[in-house]
């Protein structure tokens, strides 16, 4: 048998998720978010899942290339835009959409006028605007002319007409309303911005299921698609079905007294004679290193505690409340079982960070 450990990717929770979160804003285009090679589920592994999607979204063009070899034929959208000018030709070559966020990035489009208006290929392209975030987007003073600007591009290539975009900064708050930027008040910004005939691409995960009435008529969700919360709720209180499982097994139980340690640094102390077990999983597989003592590991059927440091490939976890816990003990690091959200949340990241970090030499198999 080879090392126990194994990821599944569940295409279907997918397309449940989509299912769901469509019937959160009906009305709305629904653009699924597939960057990190599809929040580390393996982007052409799920694409079976990602069908009723009405776009897909990402950063790198090999990426593209990859996903119109396997057929995907609807938009896709750069969602950083086009980096130089070799990067805006292959977009046009590979039939993408993108993102304009900065005014160095419109001044480039202006620039291709010529070969935009040769080009088959028509892009639709989404102005982002910051209005309050302050990472990516044009500031809120430029965007009269810049929509201007682009309106002519675009009528005189025959480019579909431009879609306006922002992003939320505070859609997953607890508390939501008194953040210090708003969902609302982002919403209010960028509508007060909005030419006639142009549509809006605004919700992330969270606005699309904590507010859906600001989502806009484009919709941009990532996280839930693949079954983890993006906050604040649990993923469980949004319905959503998590699309990847990491499991293992128990692979050797140390018997150890009071008063002994366990692992590197020897953080772990014994306070009653305990059982440990060893359960082949590691930072090398993605398991986060800085997860303190009493992470919960399933196990069995049980909720158990992580016991001392995490290494390269092993963990340990205390199962004296388990004794029946043995070499062959199937266990679960996040999962059906065990919500990927529970475990970021216990070792101080988000279920973001796990996901994505699904190391290379972790089997993977679909369900
Ligand atoms: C990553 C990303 C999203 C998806 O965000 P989630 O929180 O995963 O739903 C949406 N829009 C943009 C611009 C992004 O970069």
């Amino acid at each position: 048998m080879p090392r126990p450990i194994q990821a599944t990717i569940r295409p279907d929770a997918i397309a449940n998720n989509i299912r769901l979160l469509k019937s959160r804003c009906p009305q709305s285009h629904c653009m699924a978010v597939v960057k990190a090679n599809a929040y580390g589920h393996g982007l052409l592994r799920v694409l079976k899942g990602l069908e009723a999607a009405d776009s897909l979204a990402l950063l790198e063009l090999p990426s593209v290339e990859a996903l119109r070899h396997a057929g995907w034929a609807k938009p896709i959208v750069l969602l950083e835009g086009c980096f130089d000018d070799q990067e805006l030709h292959l977009a046009l070559q590979w039939q993408c959409d993108w993102v304009v966020h900065h005014p160095a990035q419109l001044e480039a489009l202006v620039g291709h006028e010529a070969l935009l208006l040769s080009s088959t290929h028509k892009p639709r392209i989404h102005l982002k605007v910051n209005t309050g975030m302050n990472r990516l987007g044009l500031p809120l003073s430029t965007v009269g002319a810049a929509t201007r600007a682009l309106a002519g591009l675009a009528k005189r290539c025959g480019l579909p007409n431009p879609v306006l975009m922002t992003h939320y900064a505070n859609a997953d708050a607890p508390n939501r309303e008194r953040a210090p930027v708003t969902v609302q008040q982002q919403f209010e910004r960028l509508q007060n911005m909005l030419p006639t005939g142009w549509q809006t691409s605004l919700g992330n995960s969270a606005a699309i299921v904590n507010t859906s009435q600001y989502a806009g008529e484009m919709v941009r969700p990532g996280i839930a698609l693949y079954g983890a919360t993006p906050g604040p709720l649990a993923a469980q209180a949004y319905g959503l079905q998590p699309a990847m499982l990491l499991n293992s097994a128990v692979i050797a139980v140390q018997a150890i007294k009071k008063g002994q340690w366990v692992g590197y640094g020897s953080r772990w102390l014994a306070g009653r004679d305990s059982l440990i077990a060893i359960v082949a999983c590691g930072y090398a597989d993605g398991y986060p290193r800085h997860a303190p003592d009493g992470v919960p590991v399933w196990i069995d059927g049980h909720i158990m505690p992580l016991a001392g440091r995490v290494s390269m490939d092993m963990l340990t976890v205390d199962v004296t409340d388990h004794p029946n816990c043995k070499p062959g003990s199937p266990v679960q690091l996040w999962g059906e079982h065990l919500p990927v959200d529970v475990v970021a949340t216990a070792s101080g990241t988000i279920g973001y960070e796990l996901l994505c970090a699904l190391s290379q030499r972790v089997p993977v198999g679909l369900a």
